[in-house]
């Protein structure tokens, strides 16, 4: 397997895989979106609400707020050794609210919530809870605990996780004559005409749709546009909880896991 980094941040990742099938790459997208833990508001004690919104509304709001995640330090509450289905200090963070409208309406932001550990806090405070008018009251005490997003997309770690094969574009210049209608018609704005010849601006902007090939006007087509076999390029955007490289290693170990435990089923039942 080959892996080159294409763009990397604190939010998004883009590489370029090749050497892998197409069920691999599935697999790591799928544990991306569905195994990899991240914290959630998962329990809400509402101690005074006054507003306009129910209890219920808000806390599905609170629990939609992306927590910044430390994996090391947390348990899922399945595997802690606690065993309580209230959780521990190992298995649960506590975070309250108290806010009042005195004299004016208010808004109620995400940065509004005290957290018990200063580690897992929203990965943004400009998350809009509810608007307080004045006179109303919000009081709150909020667990966040660890999950995955087969059980609730609250736990999801990522807003992206897609992969795509890597484009492959031939103009043939003997019979190309540069008319730019294969420029004018791509939507991702991946070719260019350059000193009377097109040329691939953007190659892993390309979704292969083929509109350029559909749009040139020569027969055959002037432009090629294929795919390389068990060449893909992943593309993943975290919500903030965990860096996305992070997200990425722990969908790779969660795999190894799983493709262990089915070995260790298979050998069962070669013995039954
Ligand atoms: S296949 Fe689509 S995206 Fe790719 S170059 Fe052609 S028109 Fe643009
Ligand atoms: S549409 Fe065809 S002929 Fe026109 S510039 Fe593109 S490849 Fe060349
Ligand atoms: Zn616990």
């Amino acid at each position: 397997m080959e892996i080159k980094t294409l763009e990397k941040d604190d939010r998004k990742l883009r590489l370029l895989i090749r050497g892998v099938d197409p069920p691999y790459i599935n697999a790591i997208r799928r544990n991306v979106l569905s195994e990899v833990p991240c914290m959630a508001i998962d329990e809400v004690v509402i101690i005074e609400n006054s507003s306009v919104l129910h209890d219920e509304i808000l806390a599905h709001r609170l629990g939609l707020i992306p927590l910044k995640t430390d994996l090391d330090s947390y348990n899922l509450p399945e595997e802690c050794s606690c065993k309580s289905e209230f959780g521990c200090n190992l298995c649960r963070v506590t975070l309250t609210l108290d806010r009042e409208a005195k004299d004016e309406t208010i808004t109620v932001y995400s940065g509004d919530l005290v957290s018990e550990n200063p580690n897992i806090v929203p990965v943004s405070d400009k998350i809009p809870i509810v608007k307080l008018a004045k006179g109303q009251r919000l009081k709150l005490e909020a667990y966040a605990r660890l999950g995955k997003g087969k059980d609730h997309a609250k736990w999801q770690p990522v807003s992206l996780s897609a992969y795509k094969y890597m484009p492959r574009l031939k103009v043939d210049d003997k019979n190309c004559d540069a008319c730019g209608k294969c420029v004018d018609i791509c939507p991702r704005k991946v070719l260019i005409k350059s000193k009377g010849k097109i040329e691939v601006r953007d190659l892993y902007a390309c979704i292969l749709c083929k509109d350029c090939v559909n749009a040139c006007p020569k027969d055959p087509p002037a432009i090629s546009v294929e795919w390389e076999e068990n060449a893909f390029i992943f593309i993943l955007e975290s919500t903030g909880a965990l860096p996305p490289e992070r997200i990425i290693t722990e969908a790779v170990k969660i795999l190894d896991r799983q493709l262990e435990e089915f070995a260790g089923l298979i050998e069962v039942q070669k013995l039954e």
